[in-house]
């Protein structure tokens, strides 16, 4: 098993292998080429198993394709601290290095007018926490949800025990109906599965 066989594009696999990627992880086997067909998936999966690039590397090989010239947010990933939001950020980042995909951050504790201008500067992919994005988009005309392709969750359960179960139900009633949906959880406990029947259609269940 190497990336090789995950059907995804060149530049996707030239980062990989400046990372040092030699053969994906299990959720990684997983989750790609489901999540290549564009299915929900929700994963038990903790730090350390690869889950970010899990998500990711589907994610931006569905960018890749996406229309020339669509200035919108196609992709939002919620993370329940701003330390994560940071990390998944720099993965990001480093597996897009190859592509013209441009990634921002929006969390608390940065500067509101700076992130501001980032979020207008149209980004493909954005990393960001609950509270900090639904300021952005109560107070900004031009930041919107209308065109997201792909909403990913990450640490539901976590983004459920800080307490960000309204703000989350807001941002999805923000985005479009349809689209792909992506949650992990390190635990399943009810409150994950009420979100998961809240925000996904149909989810594939996957462990790692
Ligand atoms: P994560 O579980 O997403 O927080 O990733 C944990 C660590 O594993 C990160 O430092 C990644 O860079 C690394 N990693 C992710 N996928 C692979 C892989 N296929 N081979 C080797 N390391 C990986």
């Amino acid at each position: 098993d190497s990336f090789m066989k995950l059907n995804l594009s060149r530049p996707l696999l030239r980062a990989c292998e400046a990372l040092g990627y030699s053969k994906p992880t299990p959720i990684q086997a997983a989750c790609i080429p489901l999540a290549l067909t564009g299915r929900d998936i929700c994963g038990s999966a903790i730090t350390g198993s690869g889950k970010t690039a899990a998500f990711a590397l589907p994610t931006l090989e569905r960018l890749l394709y996406r229309p020339k010239r669509m200035q919108a947010i196609r992709v939002l990933i919620l993370t329940p601290t701003r330390e994560l939001a940071v990390q998944v950020h720099s993965m990001i980042e480093k597996l897009a290095q190859f592509t013209d995909i441009r990634c921002c951050l929006v969390v608390g504790g940065l500067s509101t007018k700076v992130q501001e201008a980032a979020l207008r500067s149209m980004p493909d992919i954005v990393v960001a926490t609950p509270g900090r994005m639904i300021d952005h988009l109560r107070n900004s005309l031009s930041v919107d949800l209308d065109d997201l392709a792909v909403l990913i969750l990450d640490e539901a359960d976590r983004l459920l025990e800080l307490g960000f179960s309204a703000e989350i139900d807001e941002l999805v009633s923000l985005c479009p109906k349809r689209r792909q949906t992506m949650l992990f959880s390190a635990t399943m406990t009810e409150e994950v599965d009420e979100l998961i029947k809240l925000s996904l259609t149909k989810p594939v269940r996957l462990s790692a």
